[in-house]
């Protein structure tokens, strides 16, 4: 299953309010908040798009921004439980719907990797 395109600004204001009021901020925030949301999850899912924003590994989750239409939240949510048959756990949080991280394709980075393999000299 290809990854859901969808893509959207991160509120700055809010944004920065969320950091300041998370129990476990990231260490460099200019790195964690990126300014866009680009949707993690699999093409034609149900609901809200959702993109991860930074790690609680205090409360063993993660910020997420979800969005439909003009209407957006940040949510605290848990990792989803489910582990893939070799063991790698999926990186998107408790419920979401669509598939599990590792049968969603990024296509960009799908198109990178190909190209790699197709012009290793141009990449090193
Ligand atoms: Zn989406
Ligand atoms: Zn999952």
């Amino acid at each position: 299953m290809l990854q859901c395109t969808a893509f959207t600004s991160l509120p700055p204001v809010e944004t920065i309010v969320q950091l300041l009021m998370s129990s476990d901020p990231p260490e460099h925030p200019t790195k964690a908040v990126s300014g866009h949301a680009v949707c993690e999850l699999g093409d034609g899912h149900d609901g809200e798009h959702a993109d991860h924003v930074w790690d609680e590994d205090a409360r063993d989750g993660a910020i997420w921004f979800l969005w439909n239409g003009s209407r957006h939240r940040f949510l605290a949510l848990p990792w989803c439980p489910v582990k893939a048959a070799g063991g790698d756990a999926c990186e998107l949080y408790e419920e979401h719907p669509a598939d599990h991280s590792w049968d969603v394709e990024d296509p960009v980075r799908q198109a990178l990797w190909d190209d790699i393999d197709r012009n290793p000299d141009r990449w090193e």
